[in-house]
């Protein structure tokens, strides 16, 4: 939970009959919605199955379920959740404004790379023995061509 989006639940919560955030983290409800998320078609797997980060891809790590909205709190549809990694989670809440709007900004900047970097490693792969074939690629890669 981040500090700049306490305040603005803390009646949706209290409504909900929860006195804290960490409350509601503990309920059955939350608990619940975890299970249907990893069961669903929005908790985002890499290639063998593993959740990963919805925004750079890394598995492995502990994943945070972060509300891209609090909209509808204590009956959140699933695509209001993804999954984040801890180092994503803490860069979509500082950058402040809308939620959501951070996290598909986040998501957009980082598919960015990951693709980037994919199309260059996959170059690398097919030019290994023809270097000025290589220097071809990258330069092209990079005009983003
Ligand atoms: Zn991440
Ligand atoms: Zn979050």
């Amino acid at each position: 939970m981040f500090r700049n989006t306490t305040g603005a639940i803390r009646p949706t919560l209290k409504k909900l009959g929860f006195s804290n955030y960490s409350e509601y983290l503990s309920s059955d409800h939350w608990k619940n919605l975890r299970k249907r998320f990893y069961e669903s078609k929005e908790c985002t797997r890499d290639d063998f199955g593993f959740p990963r980060c919805c925004a750079c891809g890394i598995t492995g790590v502990t994943l945070d379920l972060h509300h891209k909205s609090y909209d509808m709190l204590g009956n959140e549809p699933l695509d209001h959740l993804c999954l984040l990694c801890s180092s994503c989670h803490g860069a979509v809440h500082s950058m402040g404004g809308n939620v959501w709007y951070a996290t598909e900004q986040l998501i957009e900047e980082k598919s960015d790379r990951h693709s980037f970097m994919r199309k260059l490693i996959q170059l690398i792969a097919d030019h290994f023995y023809n270097v000025p074939a290589l220097k071809t690629g990258i330069r092209n890669l990079l005009d983003n061509k």
